[in-house]
Parts: C-alpha cells; sequence; structure tokens
C-alpha cells in the first residue's frame, strides 16, 4: 500500500490545500487552492503530477486568469452536467 512518506526526511506528509508557483510554457503563474501534501517535519510540499497536468490544461483555456484549482473543478463538474 501507498504511503505517503516525505523524499527529504521521512517525515510524514499531510493533505493541505495551498497557493502555488508553476511555470507553465515559459511564464510563471499563480494556483491558488491546490490540493497538496506537506511533510509535517520539513515543511516540504509535493503536488500530485495529475493536477499539474490539471493545471497546464486550465492555463491553456483561461490564459488571462489567476489559476484557481477549487473554482476549475467546479466549473468541469458543472460543465459535465450541462451535457446531460
Ligand atoms: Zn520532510
Amino acid at each position: 500500500m501507498f504511503f505517503s512518506k516525505c523524499k527529504k526526511c521521512g517525515g510524514k506528509k499531510v493533505s493541505i490545500i495551498t497557493n502555488i508557483d508553476i511555470e507553465i510554457h515559459g511564464t510563471m503563474r499563480k494556483a491558488t487552492n491546490v490540493p497538496a501534501k506537506q511533510c509535517e517535519k520539513c515543511g516540504d510540499i509535493v503536488v500530485n503530477d495529475i493536477i499539474l497536468e490539471r493545471l497546464k490544461k486550465y492555463a491553456q483555456d483561461y490564459p488571462s486568469r489567476n489559476l484557481d484549482y477549487a473554482k476549475y473543478e467546479e466549473e468541469e463538474s458543472a460543465a459535465s452536467q450541462i451535457l446531460f
């Protein structure tokens, strides 16, 4: 079973919601409300690759906007409901 452990110090990682800077096509963007894991010991933050991919797609869809991950998720689920 997968156990989330800090690669740097071996500390326990907990789920958090955080703001990150992310480089997309050579441009730094700010992303807010991003789910991540943070080490309780050293404070190291890791964002899941799947979430990073979604943020990149989001940045392409909304080049001028601040990236609010929670809002994006909301819009995505609203859009899939409209399809029915
Ligand atoms: Zn750590």
